[in-house]
Parts: structure tokens; C-alpha cells; sequence
């Protein structure tokens, strides 16, 4: 049963009751909770449609994504182009050479293991012309 129909199953109760909707309190009373309720069931259903119909497109989307990750992925592995995810720079502090990986540029921060400082990294071309907050 869905929540509608068990709804509808209780209205059908109240109307058994023969309930007095205009002079009886308690008749006006739940002849109100019911409407409230028959709102809330169709509200509910038609999210549930929305999330299901929502799954169905993530699952086409995700299927999409894989497509697309197989070529990227076999272009990288066919041209052996490493550069783009890693390159080296000297540690300011000691002269090291550190390499800089997609995990530092993320927390855009590196530690030189030689001497242990840490300095945040300046790389971005975004933040150059743009003034932050
Ligand atoms: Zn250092």
C-alpha cells in the first residue's frame, strides 16, 4: 500500500463516522488532519518519482563518465605524458628539490622532507589577477 492509498484508506474510515465537518470540533479537526495528510502523500510521491527518475540519470551520466575516463585514460598510457601530474621545485628554505604532486596542489601546502618547513603553494593562474574576498 502505498502512503496515498492508506490515506485514502483512512479518509474512507473518517467518512464512515458519519463525522459532523462543520458543527463537530473533533470532525472539523480531523477532516483537516486529513486533507494535510492527502498534501503530505502526493508531496512525498511525486519526491520519490523525482529521486527515482534523478538514480535512472545518475546512472546515465555515470555510464557516460566511464566512457569518457576510457578514452582520457588510454590517451594518457598511449602518449606516457607525465608531466602533467607531477614537477619538481627547490624548497626555499634548504634548496631541496620537492616534488609537487596533485595531492599538494589540493592542499596547497608542501612540506620539504629535507628541513621540514612548509610553505603554501603559488601556483594558481586564478589567483594572480583576482582579488580574494
Ligand atoms: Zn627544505
Amino acid at each position: 500500500m502505498t502512503i496515498s492509498e492508506k490515506v485514502a484508506y483512512l479518509k474512507g474510515l473518517a467518512e464512515g463516522l458519519n463525522l459532523d465537518v462543520e458543527k463537530s470540533k473533533e470532525g472539523k479537526l480531523i477532516s483537516v488532519m486529513i486533507g494535510i495528510l492527502e498534501e503530505l502523500a502526493m508531496s512525498v510521491e511525486d519526491l520519490e518519482e523525482n529521486a527515482l527518475n534523478l538514480g535512472e540519470e545518475i546512472d546515465v551520466l555515470s555510464d557516460d563518465l566511464a566512457d569518457v575516463e576510457e578514452v582520457v585514460f588510454d590517451e594518457d598510457e598511449d602518449g606516457g605524458d607525465f608531466d602533467d601530474d607531477w614537477f619538481q621545485v627547490e624548497c626555499p628554505s634548504c634548496g631541496e628539490e620537492l616534488v609537487i604532486d596533485d595531492e599538494a596542489l589540493a592542499e596547497g601546502e608542501v612540506a620539504c622532507p629535507s628541513c621540514g618547513s612548509r610553505f603554501a603553494m603559488d601556483l594558481t593562474d586564478e589567483d594572480e589577477d583576482g582579488e580574494e574576498e
